[in-house]
């Protein structure tokens, strides 16, 4: 086919075959007519389609040219012959002697012998495999590329418009399944594991007519379309303007695509032959992500995804879809998103099961919203955002970073013996829960937990846990357009204090800045964020929201004992300089006749090695220590904590590192200051059970983490425990985590 003649008969096709599948009747007729269609209008003598029967198999549901019996019985496995290389491969197989091709697999019962030639392409929806369209002819010639662009079309309306599934029946009866399992394997952002249905926060958008009967109109639409995409982008770019970052690069990258011609004109083609802008517009982005399948330089995947991200974007505009498409939330949803920001993540609240995200990392501010939720969230979980749709069944394993969407009985069954025995030992912690954490030694360590929300404190009863050891203040920051203002910051402190009903809360003052920047913020462009600009540094250098936050905790504090805390102090000077400033704010106050807390109590964390070598005068001008050992230890070892490559790479339990954690304890022993650790390790029973060893006395982690943790000390003596720690440090190997597990599993 060529020229305006095969457009036209292009054009008529599809048309015949919109009418033909909306046509009432029998669905195999419906499938028969269609191949006949299809040949007569190529001219070949064979045309049939193989659909997926199940994520494996694939079944000729209809024909025209090869043998009728062996519709339904013909299947091929994925990848088997030219068919099955089809599917798997996701593009055109097109060749003028098909027995000599690779993989070729000679089928008798269909009569095929007689016709070399062979053009298959896949039916795919975008994210969805449904099955691959064949014409084969006897004369031997290589198809056209016009004639293989025109059937990927035709296949593009199949996907598009018959529920194909309902083909596939067969003798059998039931529908294919061509939704397959798939696995992702992303990062862990927040333990526990669930169990749910996807809802997507940026939902597919749904195509309802492919076929567009006026290419002219379908053109001005489309133009149109990407005329108001470019000028939103333009938009976006403006409102960027203030700063640059990882934003502007993405946006100027869209931009590159909204204004590239040949996209366009590619849309357009496909326009000419017969589909409407929309159905154009997915085609596009349909082979763009089988391209991406296949696409090994991470550059180019980077570009591809930005270009299926600006193709839904063109999308929502043709169709007026938006992202309330009026579905109604599954029961247990699991949250799947490219992306979120920690506002959007915070409007879903409670309600969320889990949380899935393409990208995203351990230290997002997502993933920090998720933590509090304390909801299971993987984070760079692959494509999982285009593979998903609303309502299918998903789940979630926060431990291994594992995501299961659609899974086969076998792995959904083990999965969810795997719910119930963490249900089963959380019940078993319920029963500890007024207990205290007391060695067989006779030892108590102090288990408290880290909050960041107003709705994170009713865990404080719930896990038993004896004040808040670290309270995070940087969501009240995060989820707004601009600084909170000091009464409501003051109104939300002294709730979190009334509903901690007398234990007590630690406030860490805002640790924000380089990766964590607010919206109202002006980014910096650093090279390296998590030593940058950050924390204690930020709140010096800008000290007009380091006061309005210590008034605003003086205020609520007022009549009671507060605490506050310090983050990322790496020198003695910054402690003092954070503290003058507080004690100004408490004269200020004094001085305005507001009544004052009736203890202040003013705390470091120690996060940087630098300050555990700080002198003795530092430890004792401190009320207390805490160990911020998330940071501490990237700093230790050099390795960025929301690095994959490296994250994992150094253990806690390595006799360098706990000699330091031992130097520390012993420091701040000598010069009478209370110590803790609220680090991610407090809450794994193994570190925790090694870091009382190491003789801290105060452990703060994630309510849920209370319970096995509390558990496990209950059952031990730690002063053996010491022995063995102790030794290990002197003169242990790379890791203790051998020696220590051996030994627990022994003794607790
Ligand atoms: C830490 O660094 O260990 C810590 C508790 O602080 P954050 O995780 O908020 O940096
Ligand atoms: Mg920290």
């Amino acid at each position: 086919m060529s020229g305006d003649l095969a457009e036209s008969e292009s054009r008529k096709l599809l048309q015949r075959l919109r009418d033909t599948l909306a046509a009432p009747g029998a669905s195999q007729d419906r499938l028969d007519n269609i191949t006949h269609h299809i040949a007569d209008s190529i001219g070949t003598e064979v045309c049939s389609i193989y659909l997926f029967r199940d994520p494996q198999t694939l079944e000729l549901c209809a024909t025209e040219g090869l043998r009728p019996e062996s519709v339904h019985h013909t299947r091929l496995r994925l990848g088997e012959g030219l068919v099955g290389r089809v599917a798997r491969m996701g593009q055109p197989i097109n060749t003028a002697n098909a027995p000599a091709e690779p993989g070729f697999r000679f089928m008798p019962e269909t009569g095929e012998e007689v016709y070399p030639s062979f053009l298959g392409v896949p039916i795919q929806r975008v994210g969805e495999k449904l099955g691959v369209l064949v014409v084969q002819s006897r004369q031997s010639r290589q198809f056209t590329e016009d004639e293989c662009y025109g059937l990927e079309v035709v296949a593009m309306v199949l996907a598009e418009m018959a529920e194909l599934g309902a083909f596939a029946g067969g003798n059998d009866g039931g529908p294919a399944t061509h939704r397959f399992p798939a696995v992702f394997r992303g990062t862990s952002g927040q333990e526990g594991s669930a169990e749910g249905h996807v809802w997507l926060h940026e939902p597919r958008v749904v195509v309802t007519n492919p076929v567009g009967d006026d290419p002219q109109r379908e053109r001005a639409r489309l133009n149109e379309g990407v005329a108001m995409l470019r000028s939103r982008l333009d938009a976006l770019m403006a409102d960027l303007s203030l700063g640059a970052g990882d934003h502007a690069d993405v946006l100027e990258t869209f931009r590159m695509f909204a204004n590239s011609r040949s996209w366009l004109r590619r849309m357009e083609e496909d326009i000419d032959l017969g589909l409407s802008a929309e159905a154009a517009v997915e085609k596009e982005q349909g082979q763009a992500r089988a391209r991406l399948e296949r696409a090994a330089d991470p550059y180019l995947r980077e570009r591809l995804h930005d270009l299926d991200d600006l193709s839904n974007r063109l999308l929502r505009i043709l169709t007026g879809q938006g992202r309330d498409t009026g579905a109604e939330m599954p029961e247990n949803p699991i949250l799947v998103a490219r992306n979120i920001g920690p506002a959007e993540l915070l409007d879903y609240g409670r309600k969320l099961r889990g949380v899935v995200l393409a990208e995203g990392s351990v230290g997002s501010h997502a993933a920090i919203v998720a933590r509090s939720l304390a909801i299971p969230l993987v984070v760079n979980a692959g494509r999982i955002a285009s593979e998903a749709l609303n309502g299918d069944p998903i789940f979630v394993d926060g431990d291994t970073g594992i995501v299961h969407l659609r899974p086969e009985e076998s792995v959904a069954a083990a999965f969810r013996d795997k719910i119930a025995m963490q249900a089963e030992a959380q019940k078993r912690y319920a029963d500890l829960r007024g207990l205290p954490a007391v060695a067989t030694c006779g030892t108590r360590v102090e288990l408290f937990m880290n909050a960041g929300l107003m709705a994170d404190l009713p865990s404080l009863e719930g896990s038993g846990a004896e004040g808040v050891g670290l309270f995070r203040t940087e969501l009240q920051f995060l989820t707004r357009t601009r600084v909170p203002k000091r009464g409501d910051l003051a109104r939300l402190y002294r709730k979190v204090m009334d509903n901690a009903k007398g234990k007590p809360v630690v406030f860490r003052t805002l640790d924000i800045g380089s990766d964590k920047v607010l919206p109202y913020m002006k980014p910096q462009d650093e090279p390296n964020p998590a030593m940058g600009w950050r924390a204690i540094r930020l709140g010096l250098d800008k000290r007009g929201v380091l006061r309005m936050q210590l008034q605003a905790l003086l205020r609520a504090g007022a009549g009671r004992p507060l605490s506050i805390m310090f983050p990322f102090v790496a020198e003695p000077s910054e402690f003092a300089r954070a503290r003058a400033i507080l004690d100004e704010q408490i004269e200020r106050e004094r001085m305005h006749g507001h009544e004052l807390p009736t203890e202040i109590r003013v705390g470091a964390m120690l996060e940087t090695p630098s300050i555990a070598f700080a002198p003795r005068s530092f430890f004792q001008s401190c009320d207390f220590l805490s160990i911020g050992g998330n940071d501490l230890k990237q700093f230790f070892f050099a390795a960025d904590r929301e690095n994959e490559a490296v994250r994992r790479r150094y253990d806690t339990l390595s006799p360098s590192f706990l000699f330091l954690l031992k130097q520390i304890v012993d420091r701040s022993n000598e010069a009478g200051v209370p110590l803790s650790f609220c680090g991610e390790d407090a809450g794994r029973p193994i570190e925790a059970a090694t870091l009382a060893a190491l003789g801290l006395r105060r452990l703060s982690m994630r309510p849920a983490s209370i319970g096995p943790v509390k558990h496990l000390f209950r059952r031990i003596d730690l002063s053996e425990l010491s022995k063995l720690v102790a030794a290990g440090v002197e003169d242990g190997a790379a890791s203790l985590r051998p020696e220590i597990t051996d030994w627990l599993a022994r003794n607790g």
